[in-house]
């Protein structure tokens, strides 16, 4: 017999999501994810995927997983600490570490895991995070899982981050301080502001930790947001992950030698749970391999944002201030960038509309990521719907 209670907070709060039109409901995609995908049916332009760069149907990817998988199997058998550590992974950490500009990294089973894996490795009940408000649910997570006090620091406030760090250092309360913020925010495409960011862990002795999650393969010519301001020996770590501009499913942490093993020794996912799969694990380092030997496919990303953002501003949209491919259009209103979302998707556009709680009330908007892999006609063509979606809905005149 199953539990009343639990039934009755399911029925209660299922029944309130659905009220209240929050529920989600998923459309299965009846295709790859590329820049077109088919779902109930229908083709559609995709401007929904975190597949900056289109790997994630690359045929240079898709060989070297199906090799590996014809070598070592499907399945990496254990936990890398017993014996799932393969060949594979050693040789993708090299890579990782090469690609970061830094002494050694370690891979993990998604970028998710890494935040749960290196904050409280290293953070304890007797240390303080500083993190950024708009920091991503899985660094918040981290941050909870470490015990440590967490010291909320409004969005990319230089002013803020000062004052709470001298406060903290000051208050001779805490052993260890870290600083932790993400290096591209996604909902709006700014970039953390590193350089005073580590000026003030300098001046204060903070721990500095970025998640680059949305900056890997898209700055710094392609090795993220920490290269791109030429940080790479002043930042303690770097995260990145395997599953956005990589195209594949996975996480790393990149820093020095000696954090990457102690990570190898206290981190709780990589210690106890399965390490990445044969096939996953090639295919990541044959994209490594791709974005260290040419900018390509980052020129053609960053082309096409560039298209995509002008059309859409000529259309009078509001774009928001995104310094990144990361392409938002504000409407405000929750309701009302639901239903646009809606039609467009009708017209032939996937593009999610992204609403309070994920980003403060009215402020709503649709996020757009375009991508390495869309044609210009595909553009053309979007655009061409929001035009008349946008004049229908009154958004745009
Ligand atoms: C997407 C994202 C993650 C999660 O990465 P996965 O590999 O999908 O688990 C972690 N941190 C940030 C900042 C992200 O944007």
């Amino acid at each position: 017999m199953s539990s009343n209670v639990l039934d009755r907070f399911l029925q209660e709060n299922l029944g309130d999501l659905k009220e209240k039109g929050l529920y989600n409901v998923i459309d299965p995609l009846q295709s790859a994810n590329g820049p077109k995908i088919k779902v109930n049916g229908k083709e559609l332009i995709n401007l929904s995927s975190n597949n900056y760069l289109g790997l994630a149907t690359d045929e240079r990817l898709k060989q070297a997983a199906k090799q590996a998988i014809d070598e070592y199997g499907v399945g990496a058998g254990a936990v890398r600490t017993i014996n799932g550590t393969l060949e594979l992974h050693v040789k993708l950490e090299e890579k990782l570490a090469e690609f970061k500009h830094t002494e050694a990294a370690i891979a993990y089973q998604s970028g998710f895991n890494c935040n749960m894996a290196a904050i409280s490795a290293v953070m304890d009940k007797n240390d303080a995070i500083l993190s950024d408000e708009l920091n991503h649910a899985s660094i918040i997570d981290g941050c909870r899982l470490s015990r440590a006090k967490i010291i909320r620091v409004n969005h990319s406030d230089m002013e803020d981050l000062r004052t709470k760090a001298k406060e903290a250092k000051e208050s001779g309360l805490y052993n260890k301080i870290m600083v932790i913020t993400d290096g591209v925010f996604s909902m709006d495409g700014d970039v953390a502001k590193l350089p005073e960011i580590v000026d003030i862990a300098e001046e204060f002795d903070l721990i500095t930790y970025v998640d680059d999650a949305h900056g890997s393969g898209v700055l710094g010519n392609g090795a993220g947001t920490v290269k791109h301001f030429g940080l790479s020996d002043k930042v303690d770590f770097q995260i990145g992950t395997l599953s956005k501009a990589i195209g594949v499913v996975g996480g790393y942490v990149a820093g020095k030698k000696d954090l990457i093993d102690w990570l190898k020794v206290r981190s709780r996912p990589f210690l106890f749970s399965t390490s990445l799969t044969p096939g996953d694990v090639a295919a990541c380092t044959k994209a490594i391999e791709i974005l260290t030997s040419s900018t390509e496919l980052q020129e053609k990303l960053w082309d096409n944002s560039k298209y995509l953002k002008q059309g859409l501003e000529k259309l009078g949209y509001d774009i928001g201030n995104s310094e990144t491919p990361i392409t938002p259009v504000i409407v405000g209103d929750e309701v009302k960038t639901q239903e646009f979302s809606k039609k467009l998707n009708e017209e032939g556009v996937y593009a999610k509309s992204i609403v309070f709680p994920t980003v403060p009330r009215g402020t709503g908007r649709v996020r757009n990521m375009p991508t390495a892999a869309h044609t210009k006609e595909m553009l053309d063509q979007a655009l061409a719907i929001y035009e008349k979606v946008g004049k229908e809905m009154g958004i745009i005149s």
